[in-house]
């Protein structure tokens, strides 16, 4: 096996498509060298020897001793110069870099090479004394601290005694005498600290940063950044021993970071960075100003305009943005890395746009480079990138379930009423709970943020905040929340009623106070962008949107009818008269209390006018396009007061002794409420619920017609499991619709179909198909019972499941991410058999998955007609199911290559 890749003087032994094997620094330098760029020369060991060395104790594959020794002598034949040498001495670098770039994470050790002869030399040669023994003294520390690990707190305590010492206070102000005297300092104290001598031979120099390098994969804060950015399945890191070249050897000299694109716009426009006379990590430090690349361009005009071309060769060759690093010595050019350039979401969508259009890539592969994050990040605010990490991390309370994206900044309080109240003071506030409720909707509306202790993606707080888009954390179980007095606490830190604090929905995590915020613009090429993934995916995409004020901002977005209206949520809040909120939960809660069917009757008077004009105000909104309006399904103990003044208040509004109520409420209590009397089965006992809502259904849609508008609703009846339970809700169904349509003499369509959330009735599909005229698959409770997850307890224990560092059963969550090789069989299944009764049955996607990139993957591969989306999630869900197609033909083309060659 080849574990070490020489490039120099023109040739390469690897080259940019091995990234897995060398890095992308490695890939990049041995890619650069081929394509005739300026690239000091030098070699690349493996990621996977790293891979075997951290697998073998530490210990080198037998080979590669003898494979270093033959590529330094290369090396040093490239270079004409000699490792230590005496006279004219070989300095390397030794850099780590893995297949994703993990910016600062691991080491890199500079002028290696370097002892007490070679430094003499580099002095003579050079004719400068100072950087000769600056660049020892450079050496020294890095290899103090990073392949032997004393601290590094203890070398800068010398470096400022020496300063200190000689009275300056910059290190450009240290003449040669001072470094001298610190390399002495530091020698001494690693002499005292490791009981050796500083190593003066430079391949001793070199395995000790070798083994350095590979073991600072495996470095806490790498490990941690692996984890954050859910970095999983790489070997470890390359290291690259690379010929050292100078940019701080004079004022001919210099070094910089440069991009080919604004990786902040995206405009094509050279962007970077130039400090003359310096190295590299003083451009990283941030210590001295860069002046900006068009200064460079008066200042070493010859060395810019080679710059510029690098620029436009690498973005031509690579086809991306590229961000790179470069050194001038003495005058000479040379390309240190390149990669591609990180940028922000808006420049993402700029760039993939841009280059679209000059012919650099294609329109497919523009939609291509779009990745669901993206999207998700240019609508949300966001923790203003500007913020220090250390920061940040100094104001870390705890960290949960990121279940919304975006960021929030508000006070914190404890119960939804209390955060009405504070809003309508003019307060910004963050509603912190151990789970939400319906009953709670009013102050979840008001609020910034969400955050909640216990539940997963798919609770009631992560389902209705990302309705509204709202940044939301669930599931964070390390919060200790105390109602009483009105305090959270967690990792020893606390926060009040009243305190400032900091959602990030994206990363899940919780600060104390207020950390700055910014909202991204929304970029003209995201329109342009979204308009070629529509004209190339074949799946309609609907939204999931319960009021008028939902469906109109999910038209925005791009939905294309609605796939899911809850009725039930129609009860939570009157979004257009707000103070009759109470009125419509308290009438809910009358229908449910009631024990007759007169008592629910009369609730249900009182709610049919409220639903008609919810509807009439979501056909308006949805002119032309198809409205799926479920019948009501609410878990019962959701929707029942449970805290004694509520029953009081719900005892006197309806005209009953608290007594009853409390019963009443003692009685409809289930031990498992989601497999309980919910549905379509509530419509089974009491049928009076379903006529009710029929009728609203039904008038809102004539009344609608009547104005003008195309109305096309489709009547849903949910958690059907068998085609009798079905056939009688459907009669009955049809019965209240006809009676209005004689009543009213105006002809409308409508289409009467279910819910497959049951596996039961994903099994018996061709059964439900004979009466059903559409299918929308509900994922969340299919997921729930098909596999046997509760939904509102499984975050609880779900991350060890999803983790793979602990038991890793599963590589997403199945709520968030559509368990394809599982519960896609029951779809399947359910496509197959329904449409083998009903062949034009039209069918769709309703759960959670609807807004998952993968999810709506799979959905375009079995054939759906439609996904449904929360509305913030309908642009995700657009560009996914381009990238379907453009995947399929893809792999449809590889495919027949590959046939073609048999
Ligand atoms: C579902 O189960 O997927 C669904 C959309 O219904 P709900 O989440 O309201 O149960
Ligand atoms: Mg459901």
């Amino acid at each position: 096996m080849n574990y070490v890749y020489f490039f120099g003087a023109g040739k390469a032994e690897g080259d940019g498509s091995m990234k897995d094997l060398l890095g992308g620094k490695g890939a990049g330098l041995a890619e650069m060298t081929r394509i005739g760029l300026p690239v000091p020369a030098g070699f690349t060991i493996t990621t996977e020897c790293c891979d075997y060395y951290l697998k073998h104790d530490l210990k080198y594959p037998k080979s590669l001793r003898a494979e270093v020794e033959k590529n330094l002598a290369r090396l040093e034949k490239a270079t004409r110069k000699k490792l230590g040498d005496a006279k004219d001495p070989l300095l390397v670098s030794v850099r780590s870099g893995s297949a994703r770039s993990m910016p600062g994470m691991m080491e890199t050790i500079l002028n290696l090479g370097l002892n007490s002869k070679s430094v003499e030399a580099l002095a003579r040669n050079t004719k400068n004394e100072r950087f000769a023994w600056d660049a020892y003294r450079r050496f020294v520390q890095m290899y103090s601290s990073v392949v032997i690990g004393l601290p590094k707190e203890e070398l800068e305590e010398r470096l400022r005694k020496m300063k200190a010492g000689r009275g300056v206070k910059d290190d450009t102000q240290v003449p040669a005498e001072g470094w001298r005297e610190l390399v002495a300092a530091y020698k001494e104290y690693f002499k005292s600290k490791t009981g050796k001598a500083f190593p003066e031979d430079p391949e001793e120099q070199l395995w000790g940063a070798i083994g350095a390098v590979f073991g600072s994969w495996n470095a806490e804060k790498a490990v941690t950044y692996r984890r954050v950015e859910r970095i999983t399945g790489l070997l470890g890191t390359a290291v690259n021993v690379v010929q050292m070249v100078f940019g701080n050897t004079g004022d001919n000299s210099g070094t910089g970071v440069c991009f080919t694109r604004d990786p902040s716009t995206g405009e094509k426009i050279f962007y970077g960075d130039f400090l003359i006379n310096a190295q590299g990590e003083d451009v990283v430090a941030g210590i001295r100003t860069p002046m900006h690349l068009s200064e460079m361009a008066a200042r070493m005009p010859k060395v810019y305009k080679q710059l510029e071309k690098v620029r436009q060769l690498l973005e031509k060759h690579y086809r991306d943005m590229q961000d790179m690093e470069f050194t001038v010595e003495e005058g000479t050019l040379y390309m240190l890395q390149t990669r591609v350039g990180k940028r922000t979401p808006a420049a993402t969508f700029e760039i993939a746009v841009d280059m679209a259009k000059e012919g650099l890539i294609s329109k497919e592969e523009a939609i291509e480079r779009i990745k669901p994050e993206d999207i998700d990040r240019l609508f949300y605010p966001i923790v203003d990138p500007s913020t220090a990490r250390a920061d940040l991390a100094k104001r870390k309370v705890a960290a949960g379930i990121n279940a919304v994206p975006g960021a929030a900044v508000g006070k914190a309080v404890f119960s939804a009423e209390e955060a009405e109240a504070m809003v309508h003071r003019g307060e910004k506030v963050i509603l912190v709970r151990r789970e939400t409720s319906p009953e709670d909707v009013g102050g979840m509306f008001v609020a910034q943020g969400i955050l909640t202790a216990t539940g997963g993606k798919t609770s009631h707080a992560a389902v209705v905040a990302r309705g509204w888009g709202k940044c939301c954390i669930v599931g964070c179980e390390e919060l200790d929340i105390d109602y009483g007095m009105k305090v959270a606490h967690a990792n020893g830190k606390a926060f009040r009623q009243g305190d400032w604090i900091t959602l990030d929905g994206n990363d899940g995590v919780v600060y104390q106070g207020q950390v700055k915020l910014s909202t991204p613009e929304l970029p003209e090429a995201f329109s342009t962008l979204m308009g070629w993934a529509d004209s190339i995916r074949k799946l309609h995409v609907r939204t999931n949107a319960d009021t008028p004020h939902d469906a109109q901002k999910a038209l925005e977005m791009g939905a294309e009818g609605i796939g899911l209206v809850r009725t039930e949520h129609m009860f939570f809040k009157d979004f257009e008269f707000p103070e009759k909120s109470i009125e419509r939960q308290l009438a809910i809660q009358e229908m449910i209390i009631a024990d007759s069917s007169i008592a629910r009757k009369k609730a249900l008077d009182k709610l049919l006018p409220y639903q008609r004009r919810d509807f009439i105000g979501i056909f308006k909104v949805m002119d032309g396009f198809p409205v799926t309006i479920r019948l009501i399904d609410p878990p019962l103990h959701e929707f029942v007061p449970h805290e004694p003044e509520k029953q009081r208040e719900l005892a006197a509004k309806i005209g009953v002794d608290v007594d009853v109520i409390v019963r009443r409420v003692e009685q409809l209590h289930e031990a498992n409420p989601m497999l309980g009397h919910r549905g379509c089965r509530l419509a089974i006992t009491f049928p009076e619920i379903l006529e009710m809502q029929v009728r609203a259904i039904i008038e809102a849609a004539i009344e609608c017609k009547k104005a003008g508008i195309k109305v096309i609703p489709e009547i849903m009846i949910p958690l059907v499991m068998d085609k009798k339970e079905l056939q009688i809700l459907t009669d009955r169904t049809n019965q209240v619709a006809q009676e209005v349509i004689r009543e009213t003499k105006v002809k409308l369509e409508y289409l009467v179909g279910t819910m497959i959330e049951i596996p039961r009735a994903a099994l018996l599909a061709d059964e439900i198909a004979e009466v059903a005229e559409f299918f929308s698959f509900g994922t969340n409770d299919l997921t729930q019972m098909g596999m046997g997850l509760s939904r509102d307890d499984a975050g609880r224990f779900l991350p060890e499941y999803v983790d793979e560092k602990k038991a890793g059963i599963f590589s997403d969550d199945p709520f968030q991410t559509l368990d394809i090789h599982g519960v896609g069989l029951l779809i399947r299944w359910g496509i197959e058999r329904g449409r083998s009764v009903r062949p034009k049955l039209e069918i769709g996607i309703c759960g959670e998955h609807g807004g998952d990139a993968a999810s709506v993957k799979f959905c375009h591969e079995v054939e759906m007609d439609y996904v449904s989306a929360s509305p913030f999630r309908v642009p995700i869900a657009r560009l996914a199911a381009a990238q379907a197609v453009i995947e399929e033909r893809a792999a449809r083309k590889s495919r027949g290559k590959k046939k073609g060659k048999m």
